[in-house]
């Protein structure tokens, strides 16, 4: 196999979540670093459980994360026949063979080896049928599953990542190929459907490191070339427990519905598992399809920190261009029913640089400077408490005449004339700006006060200035 061509298979029983993102991340950098294909197949075999709407809201999570397959997807249910016909194959060619075990008798075997608490492991009495009773079944309509017949010996292979791998095969059971109702199984329709789109290098979780000597045996049956095998390094949560659906919130777009950027969700999944140059944490995708390799990418788990992700947001939203920052702050009012004439993009775009040192995602934008989009409703009652006393209540409230009178509203202006009224009055410039934000904002932390009065302009400072005295008076 010379061309490099590697595929990202998820089952659409669920979103994506951000396991299967980063293993479609690591599949898509090992393919664009060495010009190779990257495919993304649907394996929708379940009729129960797989849904064609969370097909699409995979493939929606894909190309936002910037990962559009190179051929069109392929949707493994439309290969069934495909595989049923290897299976054929392999019954033909005697790697296989019919087994007519009931149900309810392979329950009993099940139930029997754990009272005994050993192992249940398939005894293939099936396999020791004669061909007589095999064509007496047969002829009856019978009903039979089949089972691949495990050779004796060890399964050895190199794995990309973990090195060389050994499993016994003693220690593996001739497992089902196709069910008694004509249904292949996951194993063998992963290996068809990777032989006949060229796969070269399987990338994958380290759930799946026990399925891999099944499928090398399957792809030996065949006569096969076997594909190379990289299994990445689980992810746990911060609890160092596994990442699951039940305690965290794991479907991409979860995490896009909650103002993370794509790209830097992206440097950020990458991180769990792959160490990149020179320790960088903040890595452009064009550096890291450079860096990739799998010399980098680590054996053990890695763990989800969502401060991490939080910090590398922060980086993204300080560097990426305002405009792209301010659309998404946009779409973000929209949705909450904020924006209206002066709402305009201009407008955000300048919330968007006073706030953006201090935001962790887009909606920080939203909620912590909701006051820059609609009035405030309430007034900090812990701030009011601490600086809004009955000394500073009248000198306030002369310091707002003055305002009112106020002919030129630039930030240099307002600032010295708030300080030197200060001096005047004989009361610390901070006392002044402390009521001041209450009165503007609603909250006791804002971006600069005199760039938050200059943006919001004169007459809804003035406004809220004279409500606050309203209501709090
Ligand atoms: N469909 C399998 C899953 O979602 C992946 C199969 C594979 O990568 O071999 O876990």
């Amino acid at each position: 196999m010379d061309e490099i061509r590697v595929r990202f298979a998820p089952s659409p029983t669920g979103f994506l979540h951000v396991g299967g993102a980063r293993t479609a991340i690591f599949n898509w950098l090992f393919a664009r670093n060495k010009g190779g294909k990257f495919l993304l197949r649907i394996e929708d075999t379940d009729p129960e459980r797989s849904k064609s709407e969370l097909s699409a809201q995979i493939i929606r999570s894909m190309n936002w994360l910037g990962m559009e397959a190179d051929e069109p997807i392929v949707y493994q249910a439309l290969n069934i026949n495909r595989h049923r016909e290897v299976v054929e194959e392999l019954l033909k060619k005697s790697k296989a063979y019919y087994a007519f075990e009931t149900p309810e008798e392979l329950e009993a075997k099940r139930k029997e080896a754990a009272s005994r608490k050993v192992q249940y492991k398939y005894n293939r009495a099936s396999a020791e049928l004669s061909r007589e009773t095999i064509d007496k079944y047969l002829s009856e309509g019978k009903p039979y599953a089949v089972r691949f017949s495990i050779p004796e010996g060890r399964t050895e292979f190199e794995d990309i990542v973990h090195g060389n791998t050994v499993f016994n095969n003693s220690e593996i059971e001739d497992f089902v190929l196709m069910r008694s109702d004509g249904s292949p199984v996951y194993q063998i329709a992963v290996v068809v459907d990777d032989h006949d789109m060229k796969i070269s290098h399987v990338i994958r979780g380290d759930d799946h490191l026990s399925n891999t000597p099944k499928q090398i045996l399957l792809y030996r049956a065949m006569g096969w070339e076997v594909p190379q095998f990289a299994h990445l390094p689980m992810i746990l949560d911060e609890q160092k427990k596994k990442l699951s659906k039940r305690r965290n919130p794991v479907a991409v777009e979860d995490y896009k519905s909650k103002g993370y950027l794509s790209e830097a969700l992206f440097n950020f999944l990458t991180l769990l598992g792959f160490a990149p140059e020179d320790n960088r944490e903040i890595v452009s995708k064009n550096d890291l399809i450079r860096m990739f390799t799998f010399e980098r990418v680590n054996k053990k788990s890695a763990v989800f920190d969502m401060k991490k992700l939080d910090w590398i947001n922060s980086e993204y939203i300080k560097s990426a261009d305002e405009n792209m920052i301010a659309n998404l702050v946009k779409e973000k009012l929209e949705d909450m029913k904020l924006t209206n004439e002066s709402v305009n993009l201009q407008y955000v775009k300048n919330v968007v640089s006073l706030m953006k040192e201090r935001v962790s995602t887009i909606n920080d934008f939203t909620e912590f400077g909701k006051y820059f989009f609609e009035e405030p409703s309430k007034f900090d009652d812990k701030g009011l408490v601490k600086h809004w006393n009955p000394q500073i209540k009248p000198v306030f409230a002369d310091y707002f005449e003055n305002l009112k009178k106020s002919s030129v509203w630039n930030i240099e202006i307002l600032e010295k004339e708030l300080r030197d009224f200060a001096v005047l009055r004989n009361v610390k410039a901070g006392e002044l700006i402390h009521i001041l934000r209450l009165s503007l904002t609603g909250m006791t932390i804002s971006p600069g006060i005199f760039e938050l009065m200059k943006l919001l302009g004169k007459d809804k400072v003035i406004l809220r200035i004279a409500g606050f005295l309203e209501k709090i008076n």
